[in-house]
């Protein structure tokens, strides 16, 4: 407790909600605290990520907690990893017997962000390939989706703009009943560019009933907030820096 607090005045954060999760102070951490696979540990190291940022150290915990979380950091403050670490470890080790399908969900507003996410995940998700199948939603796997070449359901993890996933869902050619975890990710500039609406309408689809949803962003306009709060439950919200909405 008290390190958690050294350690959130120092970083200048704040963190607020019901049950707080102490942050992780180190990758190891996870192994004792999240049972995290090895694998996943291995492929941080090799990609010289050694120590976890403070953004991750609170947002892995809260993630691997199950929790629903709103989280506010800086441009470069390593939010993409606070993201995929976390949703990685759930999808390797969640149980699917038949019930395989998309379930990670990650939504970017642009497509030069969804690269970069997605060259992050294929970095730290090597050696995986047989349990884990990642995309990004091209536009030539959306129109294989589209003309039925593809069934979504090959995936485990996608990362898509909200205007090619709507374009798709609309086409009732990619099926999220499965997601368990949706991530939203730089929401400030997604509602900012108007996909507040696209956005309510790829929710209205992820119909799993435990979905974890996280959204992650530089500054947290009020918009934001109360969008967060209207399709969360329950959700920790993490503040690194000032927030400077
Ligand atoms: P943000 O989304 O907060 O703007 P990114 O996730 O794009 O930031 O990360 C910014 C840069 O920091 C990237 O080049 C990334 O590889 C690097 N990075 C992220 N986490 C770590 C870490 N734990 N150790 C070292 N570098 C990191
Ligand atoms: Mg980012």
């Amino acid at each position: 407790e008290e390190d958690a607090q050294k350690f959130r005045k120092s970083h200048k954060s704040k963190v607020t909600g019901d049950d707080i999760p102490l942050p992780i102070g180190s990758f190891q951490d996870m192994i004792g605290r999240f049972n995290i696979d090895k694998k996943l540990l291995t492929n941080l190291l090799a990609a010289e990520f050694v120590e976890p940022t403070a953004i991750q150290c609170e947002s892995i915990a809260i993630s691997l907690s199950n929790r629903d979380l709103i989280a506010c950091a800086p441009t470069g403050s390593g939010k993409t990893l606070a993201f995929l670490i976390p949703l990685i470890q759930k999808i390797i080790t969640e149980p699917v017997g038949k019930n395989h399908g998309i379930r990670g969900l990650i939504i970017s507003p642009t497509n030069e962000l969804a690269h970069q996410i997605f060259n992050q995940l294929e970095a730290i998700t090597k050696g995986y390939s047989k349990r884990l199948n990642c995309a990004i939603l091209s536009k030539q796997l959306a129109n294989k989706l589209n003309n039925k070449i593809i069934n979504s359901s090959k995936y485990d993890i996608i990362v898509t703009t909200p205007l090619r996933l709507i374009d798709i869902v609309h086409n009732q050619a990619i099926d999220l009943s499965k997601v368990s975890n949706l991530i939203i990710d730089e929401a400030d500039k997604l509602f900012d560019h108007g996909f507040a609406e696209q956005t309510d309408e790829i929710l209205t689809h992820c119909t799993f009933p435990h979905i974890q949803k996280s959204m992650f962003s530089a500054t947290i306009p009020s918009g934001v907030e109360e969008m967060a709060h209207s399709i969360m439950k329950d959700p920790i919200r993490v503040i690194i820096g000032h927030k400077e909405a």
